[in-house]
């Protein structure tokens, strides 16, 4: 049997595959990712991956969040929005959210307090969070530490970071999902010296497409769009990094998200 993938982090909504998602959707099927998470980033884009995920539920889930780019938008009736959302057995992770003070698109006390009300509705719910950190490392710690107890999962998605960070993530019960970023050498130099020390059970991989087309794909094509048919070359790299086959990497990232998102087996 040939290896699956599953990708925990794909923006299939995103209008750069408005023109050909079904040959998208059928590319990645035939690279053998056989499921993808589609990533919710704002309430109507939550909205769209769910009916995307019920148009095709064999092959899709969503996630149901407000990103830290748009958390000035959440205000009260958009939180009922997502709480709705949440109830649909094929919303099954809270986010994206979290905090990025690297681009700073919401004021940061916008952030944190959108961040926070996502992580009530994710102990609310029972649903895993899926997690964005750039540049906030401390506040992020800090808000998390109060609610990992009560949360039934969290993954940090497009990990980046080093040692120290994957020290913390780990010890809030954390896991990581790993993206393309890791196929840049220079880029992504700390996260490609720590990817082994990530212990097998807490690993998942991700594209993130059609953002963070991975450096060293070849050929590249000619739209620079990622696509998660580019999810098994992804898992090439870390499986490299590892000192593992790919096929290994394929079977511990399937059964880790299967298991963390509550999927079904194909
Ligand atoms: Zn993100």
């Amino acid at each position: 049997m040939s290896a699956e993938f599953i990708d925990i982090g794909s923006n299939l909504t995103h209008e750069s595959f408005d023109a050909d998602r079904a040959g998208v959707m059928s590319r990645a099927r035939a690279a053998g990712v056989v499921h993808q998470v589609v990533t919710g980033a704002t309430v109507a884009s939550s909205r769209a991956a769910l009916e995307l995920a019920r148009a095709h539920p064999d092959t899709l889930t969503a996630t149901a969040g407000v990103h830290p780019h748009h958390a000035a938008g959440l205000d009260a009736s958009s939180r009922e929005d997502l709480r709705e959302l949440l109830v649909d057995p094929r919303v099954v992770a809270v986010g994206e959210c979290g905090l990025d003070y690297f681009r700073d698109l919401s004021p940061r006390p916008a952030q944190r307090r959108a961040f926070v009300a996502q992580l009530e509705l994710a102990v609310e719910s029972g649903k895993p969070v899926f997690l964005h950190q750039r540049d906030a490392h401390g506040d992020f710690l800090g808000i998390l530490a109060d609610y990992a107890a009560s949360l039934s999962g969290g993954v940090a998605h497009c990990f980046t970071g080093g040692a120290p960070e994957l020290e913390a993530y780990l010890a809030l019960g954390l896991s990581v999902g790993i993206t393309g970023w890791i196929c840049d050498e220079r880029r992504g130099s700390r996260v490609r010296e720590v990817v082994a020390q990530i212990p097998a059970d807490r690993l998942m991989i991700e594209t993130d497409a059609p953002y963070l087309l991975p450096r060293d794909l070849s050929p590249k094509p000619a739209s620079r769009r990622n696509e998660p048919a580019f999810l098994p070359h992804i898992a090439a790299v870390v499986a490299a990094l590892r000192g593992v086959h790919v096929q290994e990497i394929a079977a511990v990232t399937t059964a880790n998200a299967r298991r963390f998102f509550g999927l079904k087996d194909s």
